[in-house]
């Protein structure tokens, strides 16, 4: 590369900017696609699909926080458009340095590639990025200039909004193996900027204590990452676990799993990372993430059922997520069998025993005579039932059978819109979706009608709930800190 150049913008380049900005990533090359640290993988294949090519880098949107494209040499192209780089830094990331990091990846990515020039079109006419942009071996040309004010386009509202702020928070989801933990922004909820992860203690009586420390480590954990990258530090932490979990109180009024009855675990976690926490349950805090980010998103009813070892649920009423003191959404102890197996909780055939991703994976080890262990879970079964396979077709059909007859009772007392359906056996998609769909509308008479669809945020959905009801909690205790009033308990969002 024998020359880098920041080029001037004008109004005109800007919307020129923007086709070739599309063009090159109809045509970009695979060649960076490791450059980033893979926790935008999601916001990429999003914009992938936009782009209509597999290959493109990263994505941008609306929502998202990064995306850069790079076109490269076509002799047939003006020098300008050959080799260049177009990025995005959504406003709350703008001054963090990430797109300093960004732009050296791709510039460094471009010299081993050989490109003998690269172009950075800047738009935000920004002193301060262009002195960043120098230092990553750019040469200004130019001086830059505003945009062009059309309040319809999108880059332009992204532009202009200039006020947002940015609210990190960390996310933590507890699950039977592990501890997830995830860095997200308020003003993207949907991007993961950071992970961290820890194995879940084996349940016991030192298990409680152990998961909280476990919690604030990897708090800590992030911590460091956003300070690597440029980000603020987290404003507040959200953790999920399974249970009995009173979200309004902060108490697990009961969680076998940690050995605890009554624990105020809000508070103890927030003593540890010195932080304001959002305590909440596994199932509703996924059943928040789809609501509002995933696949419930716009409704006000909205009935997320999870298969995993049991059956969960979130229930979104009237636009309130219900908690009920930990109580609500049980729906995995319906009873549907009453000569069925017997249940931990004491009740004999429920259909948390008869259709979750467990029962799934024990009653078709059973059916074909396999070992559970030889057995790769719910997934196996449900490529099995792809395959055609009648054995896993039996289970299959048997356990949704039961789903729908505990739906029916669900839609009948909930009235939902529409009807979520999580966990392992929904990566099947339209396996599952599609029966359930014709079996619950087969069964329904008067009742609402509810849309079937599959989650759409998979095993991310308990860690992003967490981090939403975590923002939740920061933005009331900063507007609390604005009016100079203290932030009580806030409810889930
Ligand atoms: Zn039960």
């Amino acid at each position: 590369m024998s020359e880098v150049v920041i080029r001037p913008t004008t109004a005109e380049d800007w919307w020129r900017y923007r086709d070739i900005r599309l063009e090159a990533l109809a045509s970009a090359p695979a060649a960076f696609g490791s450059t980033y640290s893979g926790e935008l993988d999601r916001t990429e294949e999003l914009w992938r699909e936009r782009a209509g090519n597999p290959r493109a880098l990263l994505a941008f949107a609306g929502d998202v926080t990064v995306g850069i494209a790079v076109g490269y040499d076509d002799p047939d192209e003006p020098p300008e458009s050959r080799s260049l780089v177009s990025m995005f830094v959504t406003p709350a990331y703008r001054g963090h340095g990430l797109s300093t990091r960004l732009i050296d990846a791709v510039a460094a990515g471009a010299r081993d590639d050989g490109a003998h020039e690269l172009v950075l079109w800047v738009t935000d006419g920004n002193e301060a990025a262009r002195k960043r942009y120098e230092h990553s071996g750019f040469v200004a040309t130019g001086h830059t200039q505003p945009l062009p004010h059309d309040p319809t386009a999108m880059e332009n509202r992204m532009a202009l909004d200039l006020s947002v702020k940015s609210i990190l928070t960390v996310g933590i989801d507890v699950g039977g193996t592990t501890v997830k933990a995830a860095l997200v922004d308020a003003a993207a909820p949907s991007v993961v900027l950071a992970r961290a992860v820890a194995q879940s203690p084996d349940p016991g009586p030192d298990a409680g204590a152990a998961v909280l420390a476990a919690a604030a480590r990897l708090v800590d954990e992030l911590r460091g990452q956003a300070a690597d990258l440029g980000l603020p530090a987290p404003a507040a932490v959200g953790i999920a676990v399974p249970g009995i979990i009173d979200e309004p109180a902060g108490v697990a009024v009961f969680a076998s799993a940690f050995d605890w009855s009554d624990e105020p675990v809000r508070d103890e976690l927030s003593r540890r990372t010195g932080l304001p926490v959002a305590f909440g349950h596994d199932v509703r805090s996924a059943g928040l993430a789809e609501w509002r980010i995933g696949a419930g998103r716009g409704g006000d009813n909205v009935l997320l059922v999870a298969l995993g070892t049991g059956i969960g649920a979130a229930v979104v009423v009237d636009g309130r997520l219900l908690t009920a003191g930990g109580y609500a959404g049980q729906l995995g102890h319906v009873v549907v069998a009453p000569d069925g197996p017997l249940c931990g909780c004491g009740q004999r055939g429920c259909v948390g025993m008869l259709a979750s991703a467990r029962a799934i994976h024990h009653r078709y080890a059973a059916a074909s005579g396999r070992s559970i262990g030889d057995v790769d879970g719910a997934r196996e079964v449900a490529a099995l039932v792809a395959a055609g396979d009648p054995v896993a077709l039996g289970v299959w059909s048997d356990a949704i059978d039961h789903l729908v007859d505990m739906l029916v009772a669900a839609v009948t007392v909930l009235g939902p819109r529409r009807l979520v359906l999580a966990g392992g056996p929904s990566d099947a998609g339209e396996l599952l979706v599609g029966p359930v769909r014709d079996r619950l509308a087969a069964a329904l008479t008067f009742q609402r009608r509810p849309e079937v669809v599959a989650a759409e945020l998979g095993s991310d959905a308990g860690v992003l709930g967490a981090a939403l009801a975590a923002a939740a909690l920061a933005t009331a205790v900063l507007s609390a800190a604005a009016v100079g009033g203290a932030a009580g308990p806030v409810p889930l969002p």
